[in-house]
């Protein structure tokens, strides 16, 4: 590991917790901390994966002895579980404590979401919510589609807008999550690049960058909403300081968090407002850097007015079609984009009806398929959701053919089925594929397909 900057362990002196020998022996420690959260849609037995113990502050979360391949572990690709860095599954203890007599659903709000750890944890932890799935940079859009995709809930929109769009919508969202952008120190572990590229000017700019996302999206925050904000960085300037110019700025009160002291999690407070913040060193718990703090919107705000009209839907016949394939049809409704017929829970209709006119969708509930005469050629989506009925014909794969039909190859299977049926393996979907009288077809996605041997 290269050489700490200097300049990063002298800011961080007079930060609570913090102890510089301790910092730089834990950096050149070269234990890699692996951790997964599991998902609790997709039950499954993970007894294959080297399972160590449950992360303290988030019950789905696993600690793992060592690093397995996840490619080849057909589980993974069916959304099973997600690969998350254990320190910002926190996020799961404030939503838990937030909202422990508060069951009504929420709008939810991610602002900073790819790769999608953060949006995959508010979906499981808000099962019953709308969750839109932001991220700005277009490229990064893909991955962020993908990985909520995988995960399989039907109520998550994936956006790709600036944060400044959001300033259509005011007071619209119960909850707003900024997972922001940031000089990274807190990953240094896990990224010996990050050393390099970290300098004193990065923190100013990235603190900058943070105040500008949270003034751009904070009007969206409706009255008696929270507003979470973290970053994977230890510096004050893009943590507590900014906590103290977020009170300075709007009309927010700060939160406080319990946290059991065995966990090792450190509460700092900041210099000018006293905002509680957890702060979270390699040194004092198996997790990497991280920081998160939460805030309170109690002032009346400006509300969005709605101004809903309903979407064209589909045609009886259609909707005749796909309702053999979907658990609980008439909780959702149905709208084709092209030929492509789309799900979305029924509860939220009006609210998908209202942002798709202030924001760029890249992605909305579940993609179900296409209509080719008297059926539906099922959307590889489907196959990993939730809203999928449990009597669709299955065939259970072996591993070796589980990895064969992840990587689009073809496959010999001794089957009585006939025509669609999932591809499984330990009873998670992987996708589909469809049974003809000499052969059987795989619909894995291309551009999905594993390419590792
Ligand atoms: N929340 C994600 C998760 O848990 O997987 C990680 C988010 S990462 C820390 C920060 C994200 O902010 C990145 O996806 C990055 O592309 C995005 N980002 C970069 N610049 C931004 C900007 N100016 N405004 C909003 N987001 C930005």
């Amino acid at each position: 590991m290269s050489n700490l900057p200097a300049a990063l362990i002298h800011s961080l002196k007079d930060v609570r917790g913090f102890d510089e020998r301790l910092f730089i022996e834990v950096h050149h420690d070269d234990t890699q901390i692996t951790s997964i959260r599991l998902n609790p849609a997709k039950p499954v037995s993970v007894s294959e994966l080297p399972v160590e113990s449950v992360i303290p502050w988030c019950a789905n979360g696993r600690y793992l002895s060592e690093r397995p391949s996840f490619t080849l572990d057909p589980t993974f690709h069916g959304g099973a579980y997600y690969v998350q860095e254990a320190s910002s599954m926190f996020l799961d203890q404030i939503i838990k404590q937030l909202y422990k007599h508060d069951d009504e659903p929420k709008r939810v709000l991610d602002v900073c979401a790819a790769p999608g750890g953060k949006s995959t944890l508010l979906a499981a932890a808000l099962p019953d919510s709308f969750i839109v799935s932001n991220e700005v940079i277009k490229t990064r859009v893909t991955v962020l589609a993908e990985n909520i995709s995988k995960w399989g809930s039907s109520n998550v929109v994936v956006t790709n807008n600036d944060p400044k769009d959001f300033k259509r919508l005011p007071g619209y969202f119960d909850l707003i999550m900024i997972d922001a952008p940031c000089s990274g120190s807190g990953l240094f572990r896990k990224d010996a690049d990050a050393i390099s590229e970290w300098s004193g000017a990065n923190v100013q700019l990235c603190s900058m960058r943070q105040q500008r996302i949270l003034t751009d999206t904070i009007g969206s925050l409706r009255q008696n909403g929270y507003l979470i904000y973290s970053t994977c960085s230890y510096s004050k300037e893009e943590n507590e300081e900014v906590c103290d110019w977020i009170i300075d700025q709007f009309q927010v009160i700060p939160v406080d968090i319990k946290i059991d002291p065995s966990w090792g999690i450190v509460e700092t407070k900041s210099l000018k407002h006293q905002v509680p913040g957890y702060r979270f060193y390699p040194y004092k718990l198996k997790g990497e850097g991280f920081f998160i703090a939460c805030f309170h919107q109690r002032n009346p705000v400006d509300q969005y007015y709605p101004h809903y009209k309903p979407a064209s839907s589909i045609l009886k016949q259609e909707k005749t079609i796909i309702e053999r394939w979907i658990d609980l049809p008439d909780q959702y409704v149905f709208n084709k984009q092209q030929e492509l017929i789309v799900a979305f829970p029924a509860k939220w209709h009006e609210e998908i009806s209202e942002v798709s006119k202030s924001l760029a969708i890249r992605k909305s509930g579940v993609a179900v398929g296409s209509i080719k005469g008297a059926d539906l050629v099922p959307h590889h989506e489907l196959a990993l959701s939730n809203i999928l009925t449990s009597n669709i014909p299955f065939a259970e794969l072996n591993k070796e053919q589980s990895l064969q039909y992840l990587r689009r190859q073809d496959l010999l299977l001794d089957t009585k089925l006939k025509g669609w049926a999932l591809a499984q393996y330990q009873g998670i979907n992987l996708g589909w594929m469809k049974v003809l009288p000499n052969r059987v077809n795989n619909y894995y996605p291309v551009n999905w397909r594993i390419l590792k041997s």
